[in-house]
């Protein structure tokens, strides 16, 4: 029986991107097959996302 998977119960899950803990970054989102990603990585493809957005000449959705 699998159990909930919450990363606050597991001390060793750490950023699949950045490679720190979650004790350093905060809660860490979880994917399929111990995949983790922190905050500051999320904000940060966020951020490369808008970048290229702009940087292809799209407008953001929804900004009419
Ligand atoms: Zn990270």
């Amino acid at each position: 029986m699998p159990e909930a998977n919450t990363n606050q119960s597991r001390p060793d899950a750490y950023c699949s991107f950045c490679r720190r803990n979650h004790r350093d970054v905060g809660p860490l989102a979880e994917g399929p097959d111990q995949v983790y990603i922190c905050y500051e990585c999320i904000r940060l493809c966020g951020q490369l996302i808008e970048d290229e957005r702009v940087r292809r000449g799209h407008a953001l959705p929804a900004s009419r």
